[in-house]
Formats: C-alpha cells, structure tokens, sequence
C-alpha cells in the first residue's frame, strides 16, 4: 500500500508534516454592502449579493457573532465584501479575536498601528489599462503607494485573457515595490467584451504564469499544480464543477453523494444571518467557475486521492504550502 512516508523523500516529508499539523477552519464574511468601485464583473455586485440582506449596523451583534463563529471552530476568518476597509470596526472585531485575513482594492490603506499583522489581499485586474476598463481607474499607482514593502500584503492578481504576454511587467512593479503576487483567473461574470478565455489562451497562460513562478520566485507565491489546475480545469482524472466543489455553504449543501468538502465551511452575508450558496457569486454556472480558492481548496481537501505516486503528493504538497503563506500559517 502507497503511504505518505513511502512516497516522500526526508526533505519532501518535513515539508508535508510541518503543514500536516496545520487544522485550517476558514469561513467567510461578507463585512459590508458597499464599495468604492464598481468592477465590471465583480461575482458580488453582478450576482445581486450585495441585495441579499440588509447590514447589521450594531457592532455588539458582530462581537456576539463572532463569538459563535469561534465556538463553531472557525480559526481563519475571511473578510470580503464589499470593500471591508470601509468598515474598520467590523474589521476589527475580527481581527482582535481571529486570525484574519482582509481582501481590499487598496484604496483605502488599513491603519498598521491598528491592525499591525492582519494579512491583506490586494486586489489588482490587471494593467492600467484593463484595470481602467474593468475597474474605471487604476489601482495599482494608489494601492503600491499604500502597501509598498508591507510584510503582512500581497497582490491577489486577477488575470484576464487581455493579459496574455503582459504579466511580467506587473510582476515586475509588484516586486520593485517589494510585495508578493499571488495570481488566479478572471471568470468574467458580467459578460464583457473580449474578457472570455478560449481553451487555447488558457494553455499559453498556463505557460505564462509557470514561467513567472520559475523567474520571479521570491515575488510569485504559487505552484505549477495550481496552474495546471485553474487552467485546466481537471485534477487527477476529475473535472471541476458542482460535483466536486469542496466551497459550498454547509447548511446549505444537499448534494448526495457529497463530494469532500470544506468542513464548517459558511459564506454569512453581512446581516450576520443570511447565508449565500459559496465562496464566489451566487449566479455563477459553476461549469464556468476559475475561482482560485476554490479550485486550491479542492486540491487540499482531495489529499487521500493524491497519495497515488510521488508527483501527484508533492503537488498536494505546494497546493496546500500556497495556501498556508497566503494566509499566514507559515511564513512565505
Ligand atoms: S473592488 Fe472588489 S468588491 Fe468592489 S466592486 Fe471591485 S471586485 Fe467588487
Ligand atoms: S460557482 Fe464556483 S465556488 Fe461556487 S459552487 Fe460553483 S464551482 Fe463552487
């Protein structure tokens, strides 16, 4: 029988038992309705979640939630939104308790004298270009300025099929500013023009980013598998898809037989009582879906499947790494 010792060789085995040890219980919170932009193809507007249910304004009913959520077993707390940053005291009450993670388009910069470890998630669509069409404005000459050198930020970069051969020199500008990037793709929820991927710019950025991860390996926080996956589609001999999404709301997840999946996982909307489908939008046919997240925690949940050969393991191996720098449960 193939075990985990058998496969790996010492150095590989350390790398495995040190994450081994890790028992990441992540849920996610939806802080606000609001934003200061309004990205085209953004899964929270375009899926009407930000209508779903109303915000709870008492923060004594976030303390007293966030209590529940802990007693759950939720030890990684995911703030989205909306744009989280605009309400610093939801934030806070996460952080204070929780190990938290924030995503944020940067425009507002998160007080590090308040919040000085909290690890932030930079949003970032691309060049000034398709950030100017997608985004109407470019983050980046703002966010860089806010986060430049933080040890506890990275860019979460969002590559769109218009990015083809442009990566680069973002790359670049990221690791001259001296942050990380983490990259996942677009799944262009809102239909726009020339923002589609066609299977074969898929293989070339599949390419793309592996050449990124080999160049810039100190600023690319990544893994070949990753890519492989977000690009194909498949994991071993299995396709993505509703049938296998590891990210849906437990109560509300009727699927039998159920696939593996997130323990405890929830996505609360902001009335700290609503409950949405997953960890992406509502609408979304999940035939479409290149969500990063989700696709990495599919690999991660998926480790039994991958004790198969050594190259299978070691991939499972920097999946779950990725995962565990991305949100600070070991060091980058
Ligand atoms: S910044 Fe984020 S939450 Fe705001 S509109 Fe853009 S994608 Fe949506
Ligand atoms: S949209 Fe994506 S994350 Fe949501 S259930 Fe479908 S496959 Fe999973």
């Amino acid at each position: 029988m193939k075990t985990v010792s058998s496969l790996l060789n010492e150095e590989w085995y350390k790398r495995y038992k040190r994450i081994s040890k890790l028992n990441i219980r992540s849920s996610i919170y939806d802080v606000t309705n609001r934003c200061n932009l309004r990205c085209k193809g953004c899964f929270f507007f375009s899926s009407g979640e930000h209508k779903a249910a109303p915000e709870e304004m008492d923060i004594g009913k976030w303390e007293t939630f966030i209590h529940g959520e802990m007693a759950r077993g939720v030890n990684l707390a995911i703030l989205i939104g909306g744009e989280p940053t605009l309400c610093l005291d939801r934030v806070e009450v996460f952080y204070s308790r929780l190990p938290t993670f924030c995503a944020t388009n940067g425009l507002i910069k998160v007080p590090r004298d308040r919040f000085p470890h909290m690890m932030v998630g930079i949003s970032l669509w691309g060049d000034e270009e398709d950030e100017k069409t997608l985004r109407g404005r470019d983050t980046f000459s703002i966010s860089s300025r806010h986060y430049a050198g933080d040890p506890h930020a990275y860019y979460l970069y969002t590559i769109t099929p218009k990015q083809m051969g442009k990566i680069e020199r973002l790359v670049k500008k990221i690791r001259d500013v001296g942050l990380k990037v983490h990259m996942q793709l677009l799944s262009n929820d809102e239909g726009v023009d020339q923002f589609f991927w066609t299977p074969e710019q898929l293989k070339d950025m599949r390419n793309e980013m592996d050449h990124m991860l080999d160049q810039y390996p100190d600023t690319v926080i990544s893994s070949k598998y990753y890519h492989r996956i977000i690009t194909t589609g498949k994991m071993l001999d299995r396709s993505f898809g509703w049938d296998e999404c590891p990210s849906v709301t437990e109560p509300l997840d009727k699927r039998d037989p159920g696939p593996k999946r997130l323990i405890g996982f929830i996505r609360w909307a902001s009335d700290l009582k609503t409950m949405h489908r997953c960890c992406t939008s509502e609408t979304r046919d999940c035939s479409t879906c290149k969500d990063g997240a989700a696709h990495m925690s599919w690999v991660m949940v998926n480790k039994r499947a991958h004790i198969r050969s050594e190259e299978d393991l070691k991939g499972w191996i920097e999946v779950y790494e990725m995962f565990a720098k991305l949100y600070q449960f070991i060091p980058w």
